[in-house]
């Protein structure tokens, strides 16, 4: 972006083995090639998108791109994955990822079609909204091609900041919005001609697919997903004591009866939506008709959104939460570290830590107007947003140490919408998380409702209290996940362990197991470590909120329970070959695979 210019690397077919693809491959030249004592808004922080060996081709969902870069928010590792259109656009344009390296003085655009990369003026894109991006392009560049764009948060550096897709698909977490928006690059535009990636051996995938479809559309929360989106589970995870209220301090709430999916489906819902080739459709399109909350049709709001911009700050009104969704989406934040902050800020008022009348707005719990407009000061860091832009540990550091026990996230992370008193190996998967506080880099709860998977050895029921099983649990998990997430595919399908290494064998041409797949995971896993490592994380770091450490609920299905963290961790270390501060041994470095990283030449 320095000096406006682009160049084609070839894939490194080395590196591919290793790592396969996706978030696995970014993190090989994220840990080769940004300095790691860095700012992470300076030009020399690379931001890497990448699509994996599944994108494109006939594989059930398997839309995805990921992007990565080191995180504005919580300083390490970030990753942070999108559905849609635009991954698999990438690939029939000829691209597996693509690098971006530097600032460009002026505000930018990229242009990628099959011959290449044009950077192009943005002048006239800088200030839009990502939804008027995006249709500013297609103006320009023709209705079929796909953008990734930042918003107004993006553009303010708001560290929280998002990239969104396909009007309202996000790379929501970690602020990656704000390296893209330091760059000054407003957004990248693809184009492809060719309609799938062929796989070396077409037709036994297009058999194996076929019947896979069967597994897929047969999996209960698969069924919920298709039917209600993913604010289908909220009752269920309700029963269970898992959806935060009230900023994790409550377990009942007569108001979660007003915001599940069914009331979605009832209230605002017009159809389903599906990414590249998704049998399930999780997708919601939505309109509110009239009213205050009036919205023309566009994406509606997954789970999280709902539980953090309804449940965590007592907002039941359904048709506010998919306004404030559409907003977020606009602007271009992440819904759940919004919702978290808001609530925070809420929680602070109570305490008489911060005055309840601000800019004119009174500070107040379930007041949805008063949502919709601390999104907008966020994006544009107006008055309370700036502080609110910054995230809560941010906030919570120039507050003092009451507000430190109350703030929400694990490295500066805020938690997700489960409750890890409700799944003791969620808090565990939170501590240990490579980008802090994250349901999806091992969705361990899955296990702990009963989900068994044999192909990854985990044949027990595993009870979501127990604290025995989960170090195993979750390091197997993490693992596999981070095989997902470097295929790339989504986590929503619950495709068999044996089936993704069955389809990867068909794509690539060679027979792959799944023993060599979780080997490969637990490679990738530790790299991120050491990232993240090299950027000052130690064991202390691998903690929770106080809130989730001590304070139990009152009520509700978690109710009485915290998490015993330390019971957990020290075996979770030695299974995973990390000494007492956290830091993976060079015996198991080099077992992985990784001599090199544990000599720190740069090299595998
Ligand atoms: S399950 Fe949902 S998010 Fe995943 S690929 Fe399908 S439509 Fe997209």
């Amino acid at each position: 972006m320095n000096s406006g210019s682009t160049s084609i690397e070839p894939l490194n077919g080395e590196v591919a083995e290793k790592f396969i693809g996706g978030s696995g491959y970014a993190a090989w030249i994220i840990y080769r090639e940004t300095p790691m004592d860095i700012d992470p808004l300076d030009p020399s922080n690379k931001l890497v998108f990448m699509t994996g060996p599944l994108t494109g081709t006939i594989t059930p969902s398997a839309g995805r791109y990921v992007v990565c870069a080191l995180s504005p928010l919580t300083g390490i590792w970030a990753e942070s994955h999108a559905a849609g259109y635009w991954g698999p656009e990438l690939k029939f344009a000829g691209f597996d990822g693509v690098i971006v390296e530097g600032r460009s003085e002026k505000s930018v655009y990229l242009w990628i079609h099959e011959s290449g990369c044009e950077i192009r003026d943005a002048k006239h894109l800088w200030g839009l909204d990502t939804y008027s991006c995006e249709d500013a392009l297609k103006k320009e560049l023709g209705l079929d091609i796909r953008v990734a764009s930042i918003g107004p948060a993006g553009e303010n550096l708001v560290k929280y900041a998002n990239i969104i897709n396909d009007r309202g698909r996000a790379a929501g977490r970690c602020g990656l919005g704000a390296v893209m928006g330091s760059k000054n690059l407003k957004a990248i535009a693809v184009k492809g001609s060719v309609k799938l990636i062929p796989a070396a051996e077409e037709d036994k995938l297009a058999s194996y697919v076929k019947k896979l479809y069967v597994t897929i559309r047969s999996h209960p929360t698969v069924q919920i997903y298709s039917s209600y989106g993913t604010d289908g589970i909220m009752s269920m995870m309700y029963e269970y004591g898992d959806v935060p209220i009230k900023h994790f301090t409550e377990g009942v709430w007569s108001g979660i009866e007003n915001i599940s999916g069914e009331v979605m489906a009832k209230k605002v819902l017009k159809r389903n939506w599906a990414c590249f080739r998704c049998p399930i459709a999780c997708g919601r399109i939505v309109e509110v008709k009239d009213g205050s909350y009036k919205m023309e049709e566009g994406m509606g709001p997954e789970y999280e959104t709902v539980a953090s911009l309804g449940a965590l700050c007592l907002n039941d009104d359904i048709e506010a939460i998919v306004k404030a969704n559409e907003l977020c989406n606009k602007y271009g934040v992440d819904t759940i570290t919004t919702g978290v902050s808001i609530a925070f800020l809420m929680e602070c008022c109570d305490r008489g830590l911060i005055s309840r009348e601000v800019n004119g707005l009174r500070i107040e719990w379930g007041n949805p107007n008063l949502i919709l407009k601390l999104i907008r000061k966020i994006a544009f860091r107006e008055g309370i947003g700036a502080f609110l832009a910054e995230g809560v540990r941010k906030m919570s550091e120039t507050m003092g140490e009451e507000a430190k026990q109350i703030a929400m996230h694990v490295k500066g992370l805020e938690v997700p919408m489960h409750d890890p008193r409700a799944f003791k190996g969620m808090g565990l998967q939170y501590a240990t998380s490579h980008r802090g506080a994250c349901h999806l880099r091992g969705e361990v709860f899955i296990i702990e409702q009963g989900e068994r998977i044999p192909d990854l050895g985990i044949h027990e029921r595993v009870y979501r209290f127990d604290l025995e099983t989960k170090p195993r649990v979750v390091k197997i998990m993490q693992d596999w996940h981070d095989v997902l997430d470097s295929l790339i595919l989504c986590k929503f399908a619950f495709i068999p362990p044996a089936a993704v290494a069955a389809i990867l064998s068909m794509v690539v041409g060679r027979h792959i197991t799944v023993k060599e797949l979780t080997e490969v995971g637990e490679r990738i896993y530790n790299l991120k470590r050491i990232i993240d490592v090299k950027r000052g994380v130690t064991a202390k770091d691998d903690s929770l909120p106080y809130r989730l450490l001590k304070e139990p609920l009152k009520n509700g299905g978690a109710a009485g329970q915290v998490v015993e963290l330390e019971k957990m961790l020290s075996k979770y270390y030695e299974l995973r070959g990390w000494d007492g501060d956290g830091v993976p041994s060079r015996e198991r470095l080099i077992q992985l695979g990784l001599k090199g990283v544990a000599e720190e030449d740069l090299e595998f």
